[in-house]
């Protein structure tokens, strides 16, 4: 078997205030067209944002009250230049004490807006992550086979950060950006609705330079993503446990070291660049942006010499008009964003739309006994393709017609089949073992019975019904499976064992751990079934591990069992009680076992031979031999040494079953 089965800057027009979502955007693979922002997807979006509903309501009300208020400052401006120029002081201490009632005001509105903004986008950011996380792990083992653990990790985790960017971002941006322009624009136009329409002639200048720069901060923005990507990827592989065993054992340290920093140097130098085209950007725009006031300052200060105007209105009219600014460039770019946000709710809802290969069937049957007897009846399998994520929307059209799909499949061809015309069968409590040259098919019978898979062709039947009528839960609980590789939990000992049986006592617990020889090197470590293991296990020898996972299967006490011997060699003492622990685990189960050791091999009482996907004999071990098979021949292969040895003495480790 194989390893692994088991800001809002705020700034001239809004350059900086994209939330990293155009960003996002182009990192999504998003080379090809944008989205389209259909209403199927903006429906399914709205969701989302449902539950929070009432939070929303209130921070647009906020939003439109910090906009009204910010408005009201020039006014006061304006009464206070008026009377200064008038040469009334009585009132001008009113006005300047509004300026700072208004800010503070306005800033308290802020403070609310924000804690609200936060709440919803935090309760979307925690009901996304939650559905998708749930989604996945219901996913069979074909989608995580086919799928880079990478990718998977960075949809919950980036994804779905910036589709909380999205909600408190784009959403909040768009809302004070429209709302900033009808109060500016309705102030402006009540003031002096001739000036207001001089002004707004110079907005156009605002948006040739936007696009322009935006296209190349966008390619910019795309390399920089890639390049964090690489650069990404490198560490994750150096700087992981066997990453580093392996740089370690091969000298390459400085070598990586070299690498690292040419791909780190990519990262900055792209970087500094997209830094510095903003800055140009920005400083195109304050041109423009002068160029408006100018503008009115000239047409009004004639006004004023006629005295048409005073020069409070005209004061606070150039004050309105950077206010109108602002939020009009920011809305012209607001597509993008608009696009992006959509692109990382796309890519969400991409995963969740991914059913599971296997699943429930219409009415399972609860099976919470078993006698544990199980019948391979005809059975062909062939691992399913590997598959992008754009063909897995194929994929779930032809679920819905079929039975997982299977059906609508096109016909595989023979040689594909990983398992062809299996047929045996286990008796309650019965011990076999499957034994066949590497790639037989071995581990995929095993992968059938707890469902990991289905069948392509023929059935498998646990106490007579198909496992695809039987409950998955059901059918999972009566299974367990030790295999050559122990996965551990960066955990403690106890949880790793628990995870096996959430409700176990620490009795049951200890006398797991006593069957399987593992409770005294436990209880000797520095913390006892407290003791962290480490990464994947790693703090652990492969004996102690491969233990720690026999008494995880003793403490699910299963009725059936599969079991995939270790093949590597180990000392002759832990070798014993890996054996012992077995015998213990196997006594009164229905069990299935890639065997690789004697002692196992003679005490199984039956023998399912393998052969290109095909069992080409079954029986005993002495009627195995006497054929002098394919059986037969492994059997000298592999044992011809041991039992030369051994001759006079019986195998160890039999219980002189089978024999
Ligand atoms: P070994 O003793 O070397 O572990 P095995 O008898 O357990 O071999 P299997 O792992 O069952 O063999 O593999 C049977 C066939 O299926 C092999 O040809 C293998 O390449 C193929 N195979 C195994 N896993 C997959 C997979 N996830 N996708 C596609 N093909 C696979």
């Amino acid at each position: 078997m194989r390893g692994g089965w088991m800001g809002a800057a705020g700034t001239m027009g809004g350059l900086t205030r994209t939330y990293g979502l155009r960003r996002h955007f182009q990192k999504g693979g998003l080379e090809g067209p944008p989205p389209e922002i259909s209403q199927a997807i903006l429906k399914r979006i709205l969701r989302y944002f449902k539950p929070y509903w009432r939070l929303w309501l209130v921070v647009f009300v906020c939003i439109a009250a910090a906009a009204g208020i910010n408005v009201l400052p020039p006014f006061c401006t304006r009464y206070i230049i008026d009377l200064a120029v008038a040469g009334d002081g009585s009132q001008i201490w009113l006005y300047a004490a509004a300026i700072v009632g208004l800010a503070l005001g306005s800033g308290l509105i802020g403070v609310l807006q924000q804690s609200l903004t936060a709440r919803a986008g935090q309760g979307l950011l925690f009901d996304v992550r939650n559905e998708l996380f749930c989604h996945l792990q219901e996913m069979g083992l074909h989608f995580y086979t086919s799928t880079r653990s990478g990718e998977i990790v960075s949809r919950l985790n980036n994804d779905v950060n910036a589709v909380q960017r999205v909600a408190t971002g784009t959403l909040t941006m768009i809302a004070s950006n429209l709302a900033t322009l009808v109060a500016t624009s309705i102030a402006l136009l009540s003031m002096n609705w001739r000036l207001a329409l001089l002004a707004v002639t110079v907005v156009p200048l605002f948006y040739l330079p936007s696009a322009i720069v935006g296209r190349v901060r966008r390619r910019l923005s795309a390399e920089t993503q890639e390049s964090q990507a690489v650069l990404l990827g490198f560490m994750n592989e150096r700087l992981h446990v066997s990453g580093a065993l392996l740089t370690q054992i091969f000298g390459q340290a400085r070598a990586d070291a070299r690498t690292f920093q040419q791909q780190s140097s990519v990262v900055r130098d792209l970087n500094v660049k997209q830094q510095v085209v903003g800055r140009w950007l920005f400083m195109v725009l304050s041109i423009f942006s002068a160029a408006g006031p100018a503008l009115v300052y000239w047409y009004g200060g004639l006004q004023v010499v006629r005295g048409d105007l005073t020069i409070g209105q005209l004061v606070a009219f150039v004050a309105l008009l950077t206010l109108l600014y602002r939020p009009l460039v920011q809305l012209a770019t607001v597509y993008v964003d608009v696009q992006a946000s959509f692109a990382v709710f796309e890519r969400i809802f991409e995963y969740l739309d991914m059913q599971p290969d296997v699943r429930d069937g219409e009415q399972p049957r609860a099976c919470r006994l078993t006698k544990g007897h199980i019948v391979f009846d005809n059975v062909a399998f062939a691992y399913p393709a590997p598959i992008a994520l754009s063909q897995r929307k194929d994929e779930k059209k032809g679920q819905q017609d079929g039975r997982n799909g299977q059906d609508d499949v096109p016909a595989t061809p023979a040689e594909a089949f990983a398992l062809r015309d299996v047929s045996f069968e286990i008796a309650p409590g019965e011990r076999v073992a499957l034994v066949g040259p590497s790639g037989a098919g071995k581990t995929t019978i095993t992968y059938l019975v707890p469902r990991f898979y289905d069948p392509n062709e023929g059935r498998i039947l646990l106490d007579g019904c198909d496992l695809r009528d039987v409950r998955l839960d059901d059918l999972r609980h009566h299974v367990a499976m030790v295999t050559q590789e122990t996965f551990l939990f960066h955990a403690t000992v106890r949880e790793n064992l628990l995870y096996a049986n959430p409700s176990a006592s620490q009795q049951q617990l200890e006398a797991a751990c006593r069957a399987a020889n593992i409770h005294d090197f436990i209880i000797g470590l520095p913390e006892g079934y407290e003791t962290i293991v480490g990464e994947r296990g790693f703090r652990l020898s492969g004996g102690e591990k491969q233990r720690i996972s026999i008494a995880r299967a003793v403490l699910k006490d299963p009725r059936i069992l599969i079991l995939d011997e270790a093949t590597s060699n180990l000392d002759a003492t832990s070798e014993y009680l890996i054996q012992e622990a077995m015998e213990k685990l196997l006594q009164g189960r229905t069990s299935l076992i890639i065997a690789h050791r004697l002692s196992t091999i003679l005490s199984s009482d039956r023998i399912v031979v393998l052969d290109k996907g095909r069992v080409v004999e079954l029986g005993r071990h002495e009627d195995l031999l006497t054929r002098s098979g394919l059986y037969a021949t492994l059997f000298e292969q592999q044992f011809s040494k041991v039992l030369d040895s051994a001759n006079a003495e019986p195998p160890p480790g039999g219980d002189g079953r089978g024999e």
